[in-house]
């Protein structure tokens, strides 16, 4: 790579990383891919190429899901003892914690974020899901169950259950968190004792790239246990969403691919698990504290560029302070400093790509000729190749509008009054959408926060607050925002398979 490519001083890690054109990770060595293809990785904030990847296909991904089925039935991973393969994925949470900066610069230059949220939110996260699965894999138990067998009142049996690993698993995972999705996805694998191929995003494949440099150098896994192949998502995430020696396959992306990942899944039955898109209402009462609600759905929304699926873009707020939160909102949109992520000073970085431009100031578009009125931002720009839309806030929208009905992905709230004290009805109005993964409720009167979080459909509901994340606690959606749960010890059941085993005695 040409340095002079970079505006901003990196980690000498983080430069020899993209000057090298990346391969794929495949049976514990770095291979092109068999057609010799690549593709160019650019920085959202200039447009310029930054790196160049090895773009695979199906016949990589064949290679792969070989290397990872041959992992897993010779038990090379499984027949790790749970405390060994513990510490194992321990050691990778570690690893992370070691090369925080060069992976909060490689995800800042590569997805657009501010590079020390990178390192503060992405890279601790990363860090802390392997730690807390790693403690999993010495908890990864059945039961005992006594049983009746009514047709044969004279025998008696022993019955218990085993947890086994699911099999192979393909990970295919987005832009908007690379790291953080890699690592949600990897540390519950490893710990179950399942074998792995996983599918970054084209747009942002450098961080889970990167990590796998590192796990391979410190030579903790056996080969094939853990294979990546980059590449597009028709040609490398749909070959290996269908592949039929896949066991599960566990995507986060929209509720469109979502829905192919289905359909590509059915030929084998494999099990599925989704983590899809959505639009999260933030629903605020004349009785929160309004300051904090205000920081707090600002921070809901324009957190990561709105590039969140659970971004609180729905704003309701009850009329009597309607005017104040709105008006609070738009004031720190406005202060909002939109630039390059690598720079130290920005905000908000650009978003991850010129299709999501596209599409986000389309919607903003879209939004101004159907009568919603702008109370900040509203601006885009890509005049020198970035692709920065600013913070923008409408008022005067309804649930008719497609800023209102359909998932953004960007910095644009749509903000709406409520007039209820029904909360049937203010439940009915943050329903009213066809996801269902989070929402935020403001108020000090806590029977209505919990009445109201037991109304919502959705997965997630905070109460005074919007984007907590823990590796403890379960994520993901009703409705159209997916099957299953990220994280939490729940994840473990959609990487498990139950046995249930009867002794006659
Ligand atoms: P977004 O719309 O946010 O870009 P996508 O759902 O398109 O998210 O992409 C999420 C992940 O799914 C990426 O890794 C992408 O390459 C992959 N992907 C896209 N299309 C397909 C497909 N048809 N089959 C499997 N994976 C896909």
């Amino acid at each position: 790579m040409d340095a002079s490519i970079l505006n901003y001083s990196v980690n000498d890690n983080v430069a020899k990383f993209l000057s090298q054109t990346k391969k794929l990770y495949i049976n514990g060595d770095w291979v092109d891919s068999k057609a010799g293809k690549t593709f160019e990785v650019e920085d959202p904030a200039t447009g310029k190429k930054i790196a160049t990847c090895s773009a695979g296909a199906e016949e990589d991904i064949n290679l792969a899901v070989t290397a990872a089925r041959k992992a897993f039935d010779s038990n090379r991973w499984g027949s790790i003892p749970p405390n060994e393969r513990g510490k194992i994925v321990w050691k990778i949470g570690d690893l992370i914690d070691e090369h925080t900066e060069e992976l909060a610069q490689l995800e800042s230059l590569d997805n657009g974020k501010p590079v020390a949220i990178a390192g503060a939110a992405d890279v601790a996260l990363s860090s802390d899901i392997f730690r807390y699965m790693a403690g999993w894999a010495t908890k990864i138990e059945g039961e005992t169950i006594p049983i009746s067998v009514p047709y044969t009142p004279e025998a008696q049996y022993h019955s218990y259950t085993l947890r086994e690993p699911v099999g192979v698993v393909g990970q295919i995972i987005p832009w908007n968190f690379p790291l953080l999705m890699a690592a949600w996805k990897l540390s519950v694998a490893l710990t179950a004792g399942c074998t792995i191929v996983l599918k970054p995003a084209e747009q942002t494949p450098l961080s889970a790239l990167r990590l796998t440099e590192i796990i391979n150098d410190a030579g903790i896994l056996p080969e094939g246990v853990l294979n990546v192949v980059t590449g597009l998502g028709e040609e490398a995430g749909a070959p290996l969403a269908a592949h039929p020696h896949v066991d599960k396959v566990a995507f986060t992306g929209s509720t469109e691919v979502g829905k192919l990942i289905t359909q590509a899944a059915a030929g084998n039955l494999k099990k599925v698990s989704l983590e899809l898109g959505g639009k999260s209402p933030t629903i605020i009462f004349p009785d929160a504290d309004v300051d904090a609600a205000i920081a707090g759905a600002a921070s809901a929304i324009f957190f990561n560029h709105g590039q969140c699926c659970c971004a609180g873009s729905r704003l309701m707020a009850h009329e009597k302070i309607f005017d104040k939160v709105a008006e609070g909102i738009s004031k720190i949109a406005s202060n909002i400093k939109v630039g390059p992520g690598m720079d130290t000073s920005t905000e908000m970085g650009p978003l991850v790509s010129n299709e999501q431009f596209q599409k986000v100031s389309g919607y903003i578009e879209s939004g101004k000729s159907d009568g919603g009125e702008i109370l900040a931002g509203g601006k885009y720009d890509n005049s020198e190749g970035g692709h920065f839309v600013h913070p923008t806030v409408f008022a005067k929208t309804n649930a008719d509008m497609s800023i209102v009905k359909e998932e953004i992905f960007g910095p644009v709230l749509c903000a709406q009054p409520f007039s209820d004290q029904d909360l049937d009805k203010i439940a009915e109005a943050a329903n009213n959408t066809n996801y269902g993964l989070a929402a935020s409720v403001w108020s000090k009167d806590i029977s209505t926060a919990h009445k109201l979080a037991g109304k919502i459909r959705a997965g997630t509901v905070w109460i005074n607050c919007h984007n907590i994340f823990d590796a403890s606690l379960p994520f993901g959606g009703y409705k159209e925002s997916g099957w299953g749960r990220e994280m939490g010890h729940e994840v473990l059941h959609a990487y498990t398979e139950l046995k249930a085993v009867t002794v006659n005695l």
